[in-house]
């Protein structure tokens, strides 16, 4: 357990009050990262924090705080990088007693976490011009493409879109969605398959976000249309995310540390809930652990009632502080 910085350690604690009150077979191990980590003059990634994810295999992760435009470099893209948690997935859909403009939105992100933009490699050519190198390797470009439609196949997904700007970036777009295609034709024919320019691809979102059904994106795109997404089912508040690769998984929500509402009681702790309860399912999954599939269930089930019972905090239209939101959510479990 990273608790992370600005709301993250009030959000981590909703969710550790919540996870004891639902008896999840959980033991949390807590770790630093970010500036909770450089605050105790520790490399802002300690090695103990990787190791220990190394160790146990999976995190739950609160936002880190990462400068902007100066300062060092961003804990979450090293983390990523670091434990090769390639693929980042964030299913968006509609909650019940959360009104949105759309009905029926159940979409899920896939992200490549890696390379493209985010590969950190910046350079000042002269004064007044600098560059950022997009990176596109054959061989990342095709593992999220198989993760993806393996994830659609799993899970029943009937269609993968990629979106995609190859008609600019000829070379690492057009990498990116050939080795999408070739995944699909050679491997995953049965699914459905679109490619879209990703302009046109976000005015189709906004116009109609029920059309899309898995988005497979690169390193930014899947980082921009992750927030865009939030926004059509109640914003950053409703929206969990894992990073996956293949030895750990690290889950957090896709919200950032909301300087603004920090130590405020004020943070929806729903977004990493949820992320807690992918959590729960991994291990139900991957370890075969049915107890952790019953606590994912109970967990569930407590908050869709509080929030079908009006239960909310301000970001979706309630009054309810974090800690409150928590202490609904717990009154709901067993109910
Ligand atoms: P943000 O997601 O922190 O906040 C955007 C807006 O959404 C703010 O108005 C905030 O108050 C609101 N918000 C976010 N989460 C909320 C929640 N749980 N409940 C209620 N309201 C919520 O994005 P930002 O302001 O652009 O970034 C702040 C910091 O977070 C930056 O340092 C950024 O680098 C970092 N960040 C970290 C992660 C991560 O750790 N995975 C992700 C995104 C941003």
């Amino acid at each position: 357990m990273i608790p992370g910085d600005g709301i993250g350690p009030e959000v981590t604690a909703a969710v550790r009050r919540i996870f004891e009150a639902a008896a999840a077979p959980v033991e949390w191990v807590p770790h630093v990262a970010g500036l909770a980590a450089i605050e105790r003059g520790q490399d802002a990634l300690p090695a103990e924090t990787l190791e220990a994810i190394r160790h146990y295999g999976v995190a739950l992760k609160g936002p880190c705080t990462t400068p902007i435009g100066e300062g060092f470099v961003s804990i979450n893209v090293r983390l990523r990088k670091e434990l090769d948690l390639y693929a980042a997935v964030r299913p968006v859909r509609n909650l019940d007693g959360v009104p949105t403009r759309f009905n029926g939105v159940d979409l899920v992100i896939v992200r490549e976490n890696t390379e493209g933009l985010y590969s950190g490699i910046e350079a000042e050519l002269a004064p007044g011009v600098v560059t950022t190198t997009k990176v596109a390797t054959e061989k990342a470009c095709t593992r999220i493409a198989r993760w993806a439609f393996h994830y659609a196949r799993q899970r029943g997904r009937k269609k993968v879109t990629v979106f995609h700007k190859a008609n600019i970036m000829k070379l690492t777009d057009g990498m990116f969605m050939r080795c999408a295609r070739a995944v699909h034709d050679g491997e995953a024919s049965e699914i459905g398959y679109q490619e879209m320019i990703i302009d046109a691809g976000c005015m189709a979102l906004v116009q109609d976000p029920t059309r899309f059904d898995l988005l497979l994106l690169e390193n930014l795109y899947g980082d921009v249309l992750s927030d865009l997404c939030a926004g059509l089912v109640g914003g950053l508040g409703v929206v969990p995310g894992a990073n996956i690769g293949d030895h750990g998984a690290v889950f957090e929500a896709v919200h950032g540390s909301a300087p603004d509402i920090a130590g405020r009681n004020l943070a929806n702790p729903l977004a990493l809930l949820m992320s807690a309860v992918m959590l729960l399912n991994h291990l139900a999954e991957t370890r075969d652990d049915e107890a952790c599939a019953a606590a994912a269930q109970r967990i569930k089930d407590g908050y869709n009632r509080a929030l079908a019972a009006g239960c909310k905090t301000r970001d979706l239209g309630g009054t309810l502080g974090t800690e409150a939101f928590a202490a609904a959510v717990i009154e709901r479990l067993a109910a």
